[in-house]
């Protein structure tokens, strides 16, 4: 049995969240059980790109001052860690992530140190995968004496949600990341490198913030929801569980979550998750839209109407009257399936496994079904999608 705890909380407030998380912790045996005095506790944010805390596309600025505070009160070390996803001119923009999303001032504020995994070393990991018996982590998380995962709740285009399981893709540095994206474009196989990633680590604690969580076009061009939880749990797989059951979605629903479910990195079943704190069953959110390629949650037969509609393929196509040629699609594309020049996608060498559309910070990358329609009208707009 696994015990997911649900608090409500309104505001990015710092005594509220404290106390929402304090309370939420003692259900769970306190922060005593986790953390003592002079331990290197390294917070694991969700940091996907250089976005504001406004957007809900990272781990809010403020969640995280209201942790760090709590560690530091309790005479720990705090690291505050990630490696965000993409490139431009061959570098991750993980440095200036943390400065746009306001966690480098609130690590300067709060006597907090900011880790960019993508200049602090990794550990070799041995694995035991198809696509290789090697995996390099970063470093700090094997340094720290405590990993508190800190995903956001978001909606994601390919994924069709995000939380606490996937957030630790972050563990991979820099560049390293669109390798897999290039070597495990199935859903199901990225997820089995994600269950690695996890066997390796054994994070402990899993704090998600859903105080605004992202909707619709998620994990980066969604817009916010104000769900008002934040979930806690020591079970990554179970807190998933439980805010997939907010939004009116199963674990079965999620394929990159099949190979946790299979390896047993925690429970799944909703019969097997204490839920406790404010809530003794998953509330649900209301309105709350999934990505359009995934159909409303409204629609009673949503999961039918799911399969249809990804029988279409899925395509990226660059706005060019939102881009700014920032070309950090470009760079990002894992298969350099997009043109320097004039943006066009070769869709031949096109894995769909949408980094751009998650990349781009100007939402110029729209998505769109690939069926004879779409390539009509795709001829009749030439001028707006290349
Ligand atoms: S589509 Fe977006 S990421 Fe690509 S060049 Fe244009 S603005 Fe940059
Ligand atoms: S064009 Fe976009 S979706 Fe296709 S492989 Fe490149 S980054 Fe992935």
């Amino acid at each position: 049995m696994s015990k997911v705890i649900i608090q409500e909380c309104d505001s990015y407030d710092t005594a509220n969240v404290i106390e929402k998380i304090n309370s939420g912790m003692d259900l769970i045996g306190g922060w005593k059980t986790f953390v003592k005095p002079g331990m290197k506790v390294l917070l694991k944010v969700n940091l996907i790109g250089p976005k504001s805390s406004d957007t809900a596309a990272v781990t809010h600025c403020e969640f995280v001052r209201a942790i760090t505070k709590i560690l530091k009160g309790i005479g720990c070390i705090v690291w505050i860690g990630d490696s965000s996803g993409g490139a431009i001119a061959g570098i991750a923009p993980t440095a200036r992530s943390f400065e746009v999303a306001g966690l480098s001032k609130v690590a300067l504020e709060e006597g907090a140190e900011i880790v960019n995994f993508d200049r602090s070393g990794v550990k070799e990991c041995i694995i035991n995968a198809d696509y290789g018996d090697k995996l390099y982590l970063a470093k700090p998380v094997f340094d720290a004496d405590l990993v508190i995962n800190l995903p956001k709740f978001k909606t994601h285009t390919a994924a069709i949600y995000t939380g606490a399981v996937k957030n630790v893709f972050g563990l991979i540095p820099g560049l390293k990341k669109a390798e897999y994206h290039k070597l495990l474009p199935d859903p199901k196989n990225f997820g089995c490198m994600i269950a690695d990633i996890h066997e390796n680590c054994k994070i402990k604690l899993h704090i998600m913030d859903g105080i605004t969580a992202m909707q619709g076009e998620g994990p980066t061009a969604g817009d916010v929801y104000n769900a008002h939880k934040i979930l806690i749990s020591e079970d990554p797989l179970a807190l998933d569980t439980v805010a997939l059951k907010m939004i009116g979605l199963d674990v079965l629903d999620i394929p990159i979550l099949t190979a946790a479910r299979d390896r047993n990195i925690g429970q799944w079943k909703l019969e097997n998750i204490e839920i406790c704190g404010d809530y003794d069953s998953p509330p649900e959110l209301k309105t709350f839209k999934l990505p359009k390629r995934f159909g409303s949650k409204k629609k009673q037969n949503y999961k039918v109407l799911i399969k249809v509609i990804d029988f279409l393929k899925t395509r990226p196509r660059v706005n060019l009257s939102l881009c700014k040629q920032c070309n950090m699609c470009v760079e990002s594309c894992p298969v350099q399936a997009i043109d320097k020049q004039t943006k066009s996608i070769e869709y031949s060498k096109c894995i769909e496994c949408m980094c751009c559309h998650e990349l781009c910070n100007y939402k110029a990358i729209d998505l769109k079904k690939d069926n004879m329609l779409a390539g009509l009208m795709t001829k009749l707009y030439k001028g707006k999608y290349k």
